[in-house]
């Protein structure tokens, strides 16, 4: 018998049934689950007829998150999830820190996707289509009978074998009942009722009164909650998955997710406020929550999202001692669960190696002793590195400076390594994913390559990047700080596009300075034009580098011939650009025209990611040949040393940053201007 029918419960009756079936044995498994079940007719076809089918009404208090190796065990045990069933498919995963968010693309054969567990939230429209009810579908295929009723209680016969006591709560069938098994399972989570304490649970207290030293896991309080999204939004947000490990001075936030779904975003918090808060706080905290600048961006202006239901359950964050006992065992998140993440993978883990030792071993104290605790223990050593994985991770991201390091350490591996060597940026999605032990994440972070990467491409940079900021007064105000340069690949593609375009030969050299930075932005590619329409008038409110006057001498904004003039202090490194090209709609190409750079470009290049959403690419590419004048020639040298190819990118980060702050900001307050 099996107490639980959630991802434990139902993984351990499909392993336990097929490796019996392929060893000729025959089983007869129950698993009892407590959740009422709804029956509803479910139509075939448009017109055809509908047939009866059912689901199991109630929560399952978890985000829904399938991480890679979970992904990839479904699909070896033939537990491919019907499209129905996912909810979305993850294309990029985001962790904010206190300076700059690190967005890290899914790696190429990796996959990551969202699910509904359980029936909830009630305003759902196909609420009988989730996880949980695919896998007991699975299990009962396999050969599991499931019975609606709530164990409460276990005790040894006078044979040795475990009694359940159970109230069946169906129809006809209504009332106490109890059953002499061969062994039990209990994978009933470590919520039967949310965020209850585990000494005071009725289960845990038969299990250790029958088993002598039988322990629960550590749990720790979580507040989760569905907030409804219109399509809108949802697209907006969709194929995006964030990490926060930083709230506020007062809302104290280690760890939070949001997981956008159809219509909801599933919000999930951790920490020292959730770990104090009664039920009344719920509202208030989510609310602060979402207020956090660093939250507050990631959704769209002047939007203001409502929770249709919020709980705070317990999340298993230690490991069981002594889980089993003579024909019965604990298994899921009752015995263990990695490190805030990956809990269903944990439950597929245990469940797995629970129903070997079963049926290979025995169903004996020893036996399990000999072949399952093993496996818990290692869970265990698992959850120590976890612990210091998420220290270091919590105290970098909370911290402006040793975040900025570490996100320039990323960034600069990114922007000058190819994707197969990027040893930092595997290892924030390993840590984010959930793809590794914590153990081997431990070790990769101390490794002396990581160490030195973070010293030079992020310590040093950022030393010389805030000096930079400082000598060209480039001061980060109250708008959004987000990383603009771009990945090796990415340049070398976009590069060969541009110059198929202006049909640039790459034997004629490259430009002297070469450089790209792009955005998303949340707008339309008309406002986005209109801001860099700004480019050269005098009220613009981004590239305002100190000591280079920058300034329009001829044309109209966007229009053809339009001149830009950059003045220097030496006026013999002054030079200018015109706008040779308009692409309707979505590109602006400067030619340098004269002045001391000589020949290059300055192109802005406006794509649309998805509905909504639009990629501003600029492409920096000047040429200054060494002139042969003597006073031209300690000119030159005086601004290479003054303008080395990193002033652009601190200066065109600042920029663009302000760019998808001013178009960002400006929508609002037109809706604004719409609405009064
Ligand atoms: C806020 C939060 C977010 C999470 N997000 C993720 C995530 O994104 N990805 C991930 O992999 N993991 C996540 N987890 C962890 C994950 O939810 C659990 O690890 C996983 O559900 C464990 O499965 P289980 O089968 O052991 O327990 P459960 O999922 O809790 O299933 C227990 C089942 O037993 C039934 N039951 C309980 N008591 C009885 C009883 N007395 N009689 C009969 N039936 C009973 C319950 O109704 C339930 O169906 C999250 C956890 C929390 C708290």
């Amino acid at each position: 018998m099996v107490v639980g029918g959630g991802p434990a419960g139902a993984f351990f009756a499909i392993r336990m049934l097929r490796r019996a079936k392929r060893s000729g044995r025959t089983i007869e498994l129950i698993i009892v689950e407590k959740k009422k079940e709804l029956q509803f007719y479910e139509p075939t076809s448009l017109a055809g007829p509908s047939c009866p089918s059912s689901f199991r009404e109630g929560c399952n208090y978890c985000a829904g998150g399938i991480s890679p190796r979970l992904a990839d065990i479904l699909d070896d045990a033939g537990l491919t999830l019907p499209d129905e069933v996912m909810q979305g498919q993850v294309e990029s995963l985001t962790i904010h820190g206190d300076w700059k968010n690190i967005e890290l693309p899914i790696p190429p054969g990796r996959t990551m996707f969202s699910v509904f567990r359980g029936s909830r939230p009630r305003s759902r429209s196909d609420r009988h289509i989730n996880f949980d009810a695919y896998l007991l579908r699975k299990a009962e295929e396999e050969g599991a009978k499931i019975l609606t009723a709530e164990v409460h209680d276990v005790v040894y016969s006078e044979t040795g074998k475990p009694v359940v006591k159970f109230r069946v709560n169906r129809g006809e069938r209504n009332g106490e009942e109890s059953k002499e098994v061969d062994f039990v399972v209990f994978a009933s989570g470590v919520n039967q009722v949310p965020g209850m304490e585990l000494g005071q649970d009725r289960l845990f207290a038969a299990l250790q009164r029958e088993i002598p030293g039988i322990r629960p896991p550590k749990v720790r309080k979580s507040l989760i909650c569905e907030l409804a999204v219109d399509e809108e939004i949802a697209r907006l947000i969709e194929g995006e998955l964030h990490f926060a490990q930083y709230g506020s001075r007062d809302l104290k936030i280690e760890m939070s997710s949001l997981i956008p779904k159809a219509e909801v975003i599933t919000v999930v918090l951790l920490g020292r406020s959730i770990d104090r808060a009664a039920p009344s706080d719920y509202a208030r905290i989510i609310k602060e929550f979402l207020q956090l600048p660093h939250i507050r961006r990631l959704l769209p202006p002047k939007v203001d999202l409502d929770p249709v239901c919020m709980c705070s359950p317990n999340m298993t964050v230690g490991a069981a001692r002594k889980p089993f006992g003579h024909r019965i065992a604990m298994t899921g998140d009752m015995v263990v669960s990695r490190l805030y993440k990956d809990g269903i993978l944990s439950a597929y883990l245990t469940a797995s190696a629970l129903a070997d030792c079963i049926l290979y071993t025995g169903v004996d104290e020893a036996s399990l002793k000999r072949c399952y605790w093993p496996l818990i223990k290692q869970f265990r050593r698992d959850l120590w590195f976890g612990r210091f994985v998420f220290l270091l991770i919590r105290i970098t991201f909370s911290n402006p400076i040793l975040s900025r390091i570490l996100y320039q350490a990323v960034h600069t591996e990114r922007r000058t390594k190819p994707f197969h060597v990027r040893r930092l940026g595997y290892l924030m999605w390993r840590i984010a994913s959930g793809d590794d032990s914590y153990g081997r994440i431990l070790v990769s972070m101390f490794h002396p390559a990581t160490v030195e990467r973070i010293a030079v491409g992020g310590l040093f940079v950022t030393c010389r990047n805030v000096l930079t900021e400082f000598i060209f007064g480039l001061k980060w105000g109250d708008f959004g700080r987000f990383p603009t340069g771009i990945p090796v690949e990415v340049f070398e593609n976009k590069r060969r596009e541009f110059d198929d375009i202006f049909g640039i030969d790459e034997r004629e050299g490259r430009p002297d300075f070469e450089s790209m930075y792009s955005i998303r932005i949340r707008g339309t590619v008309e406002r986005i034009l209109h801001q860099l329409g700004k480019f050269g008038d005098r009220d613009r409110q981004y590239l305002h580098p100190r000591m280079v006057d920058v300034h329009r001498t001829a044309g109209k904004a966007n229009h053809l011939g339009s001149i830009i003039q950059y003045d220097l202090p030496l006026k013999l490194l002054s030079f200018s650009v015109v706008l040779e090209c308009v692409v309707e709609g979505h590109r602006l190409v400067y030619r340098v025209k004269d002045g001391f750079a000589k020949g290059g470009v300055l192109i802005f290049d406006l794509k649309e990611d998805r509905p909504g959403v639009v990629l501003l690419s600029t492409y920096v590419g000047f040429s200054f040949p060494r002139p042969r004048n003597p006073v031209k020639r300690a000119a030159w040298y005086a601004f290479r040393l003054a303008f080395p190819g990193f002033v652009h990118d601190v200066v065109w980060n600042h920029s663009l940053c302000k760019i998808k702050d001013l178009v960002e900001t400006e929508e609002e307050l037109s809706e604004h201007h719409q609405h009064f």
